[in-house]
């Protein structure tokens, strides 16, 4: 059964107001969790709060679909992956609305994370049927080596909110297509995009069991009783740094296989032989995607003495001229953070940044009103030591720092425990190359502001995270190799 609210207009199909634990192909209604409108700080739903027992319900659900799924052909798995992508991009303007109205962000950046979402289920239909092997003779000459890929088993899907579906569908495209059942977990501040892509997954023909999806109150409590049970062999993970090494020490206890995509502190760095209005056009992406609540967002922008004051007015130009607004508003480039909590600690960066000597060129203080708005902001002559240089930003804000030399923009960039991305801008491609290599990071974008892409490895080095999602390992997170001793 589907418990049904009122979610404002704009949906065609009213399977996108699913809402339920979904466990076994089953939806069972409840309550305990509200949903937040963080463009008005309405409440949207009321969704339910899974306990512990639930949780193994679900597990016992996965295990049940497990044996079934493994043996479904992988021309049928990717079937119905490819089924899943075509109805993401049926209802993708249904989709992009309840992502606007849950999470807050932009129509426009709602509608390129739908894209993005769909193009996992795509890629990895096409990855389920080419799952590699190897075979090799061994070098005494005594046997053959034979490494086939099976299934790793049942895995734990742990997500966060600032990307819904994306996030979601980068774990359980590549777990479907190893033959991998799984149980997601979506942040409770997004939970209605996690329903309505399990109500759609069910139509593309996802038998029951095979996804799982709890949204709870208690994280803790249910994600460890979940790895304490021998059954789950795996957990995925998208979320901060801080959380990312409690479960890895939970993990440890019961030595499950984890991937772990952590938070990042991104820099940002432009050379004086940049082609200026392409590195301010780069920047605006980097910075501004999803109003700066992304993992791979630029944090940190080192700009070279030459440039620097260009690069600063330009930045301020744009910036300043972006509207604010209700993330489902037509012409809203910039929708509010995601809660009163994020808004307070973006304020409190900021302020302590300009109490340290930054400059501040535009914004710099939270908008009135209900929503949790923050506006665009600029700040230069930041302080290496601010907080601000060493924290996630995670908010719609641009901190400028001065370099001189190539060596000082490395170890700058550098200067920090994350590891997930950075962004480089000069017209010379072998120093862009060159810098790229002394990044200790696990994604480079060279004069690009945008680099994520379902076809390429996504992940981070250092505190960033362990492992790769998406392109054609992401597949093998899934998988456990078994090597055959062969003598024929
Ligand atoms: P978070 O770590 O607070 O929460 C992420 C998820 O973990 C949520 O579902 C939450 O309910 C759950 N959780 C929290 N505590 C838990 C616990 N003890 N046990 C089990 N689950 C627990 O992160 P967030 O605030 O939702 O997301 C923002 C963070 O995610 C940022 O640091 C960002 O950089 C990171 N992020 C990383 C990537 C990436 O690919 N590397 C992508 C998106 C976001």
């Amino acid at each position: 059964m589907t418990q049904t609210t009122t979610l404002g207009q704009g949906y065609a199909d009213p399977a996108l107001h699913a809402q339920g634990l979904y466990i076994a192909g089953n939806w069972r209604p409840g309550s305990g969790i509200p949903v937040i409108n963080p463009s008005t700080a309405e409440v949207l739903a009321d969704v339910p709060d899974a306990s512990v027992a639930d949780a193994l319900r679900a597990v016992d659900a996965a295990e049940a679909a497990a044996a079934n799924w493994r043996a479904t052909p992988a021309r049928q798995r990717a079937e119905i992956l490819r089924r899943w992508f075509q109805l993401m991009t049926d209802h993708a303007e249904e989709l992009a609305y309840l992502i606007s109205l849950e999470n807050g962000k932009a129509l426009t950046d709602a509608r390129g994370e739908v894209a993005y979402a769909a193009e996992f289920f795509r890629w990895y239909a096409e990855e389920a049927v080419r799952i590699p092997g190897e075979f090799r003779h061994a070098p005494s000459g005594a046997n053959h080596i034979l490494v086939d890929h099976d299934p790793i088993g049942i895995a734990v899907l742990i997500t966060p909110w600032n990307f819904p579906a994306a996030m979601a569908t980068r774990k359980i495209g590549p777990a479907l297509a190893a033959g991998c059942t799984v149980i997601l977990k979506p942040a409770s501040e997004t939970p209605l995009t996690a329903y309505a892509m399990a109500r759609l997954g069910a139509q593309a023909g996802v038998p029951p069991g095979v996804v799982n999806v709890l949204t709870t109150t208690q994280p803790a409590a249910v994600t460890n009783a979940m790895l304490a049970d021998p059954r789950v062999r795996k957990l995925s993970f998208t979320g901060s740094t801080a959380v990312g090494r409690t479960l890895l020490a939970v993990a440890a206890q019961t030595v499950v296989s984890c991937s772990m995509e952590l938070g990042g502190n991104a820099p940002f760095l432009v050379f004086d032989d940049a082609d200026l209005p392409a590195a301010l056009d780069g920047a605006m992406i980097a910075k501004m995607r999803n109003a700066g609540e992304a993992c791979t967002a630029a944090n940190r922008f080192y700009v070279q003495a030459g440039i620097h004051d260009a690069f600063v007015a330009g930045l301020t130009e744009r910036m300043a001229a972006l509207q604010v607004g209700p993330g489902i508003k037509a012409q809203t480039q910039v929708g509010p953070m995601i809660t009163k909590n994020a808004v307070s600690k973006i304020d409190h960066l900021v302020s302590s940044a300009i109490a340290q000597g930054a400059r501040l060129h535009t914004g710099g203080k939270p908008l009135p009103g209900n929503g949790y708005f923050y506006p665009p902001t600029v700040l230069d002559n930041v302080p290496t030591d601010a907080d601000m240089a060493h924290a996630e930003v995670f908010g719609p804000v641009a901190a400028v720092y001065r370099f001189e030399t190539e060596a000082q923009a490395i170890a700058l960039a550098n200067d920090t425990e994350y590891g997930l991305a950075a962004y480089v801008y000069s017209g010379d491609l072998s120093r862009a190359l060159r810098v790229g290599k002394g990044i200790e990071a696990g994604m480079i974008a060279i004069n690009r502001g945008l680099m994520s892409d379902p076809a390429a490895p996504f992940g981070g080095a250092k505190q960033s995270g362990l492992g790769r999602e998406g392109g054609v390992t992401g597949i093998l997170e899934f998988m456990e190799p078994k090597y055959y001793a062969v003598d024929f």
